[in-house]
């Protein structure tokens, strides 16, 4: 990587809480979050090119065909992929860059860049867990439950990072990670 950027990966299964542990992280001037691109639909409120770049399926394959990902992975029946360009920006411009991805892009990236800090995020109990899939609201039941069984499956994967923050209170665990990466307030 040569500069003095930083690459954090963060991974946590639907409810732990990442999502808004990354956006209250973002706050920082100094930190930025990678846009991965998906094949799953927009939900409510979610905005092209700034949560996520929706793409078809078609268009998806081209990307990997041009190697512009330095990780996919398939997630629920759809595909999430994260550039590989932003990366070699922020690195160079001496951001820390966050990659919020899933266990198996996390390990891929854990591969190549060695270097890259991982904390994953997980919800205090199975209960508190399956009752944020549920608030959400915005998936039906069979999606909630897929999701909680991906989860399950997801936490298998903690041995593999650095870090383990677990989210009971979301300040905390922004404090915690904050300190996990030394950054003052
Ligand atoms: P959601 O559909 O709820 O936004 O995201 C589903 C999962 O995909 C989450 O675990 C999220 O972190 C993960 N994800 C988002 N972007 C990427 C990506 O670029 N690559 C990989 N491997 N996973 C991603």
């Amino acid at each position: 990587m040569g500069k003095n950027g930083r690459l954090v990966i963060i991974s946590g299964p639907s409810g732990s809480g990442k999502t808004s542990i990354c956006k209250k992280l973002t706050k920082n001037p100094e930190i930025r979050q990678s846009v991965s691109y998906t094949t799953r639909e927009p939900r409510e409120g979610e905005r092209n090119g700034i949560e996520y770049c929706f793409i078809e399926k078609s268009e998806f394959d081209k990307l990997i065909r041009e190697g512009k990902f330095i990780e996919y992975a398939e997630y629920c029946g759809y595909l999430y992929g994260t550039p590989v360009e932003p990366i070699r920006e922020a690195i160079d411009n001496e951001k820390l860059f966050i990659l919020a991805i899933d266990v198996k892009g996390a390990l891929q990236v854990m591969d190549k860049m060695s270097e890259a800090i991982s904390i994953f995020i997980m919800a205090p109990d199975d209960k508190t867990l399956k009752l944020r899939l549920k608030k959400r609201l915005t998936d039906d039941d069979a999606a909630i439950n897929e999701r909680f069984m991906v989860a399950k499956e997801e936490m298998e994967y903690s041995k593999y990072y650095d870090y383990c923050v677990i989210n009971d209170n979301l300040d905390d665990a922004v404090k915690e990670i904050e300190g996990i990466l030394e950054l003052s307030d």
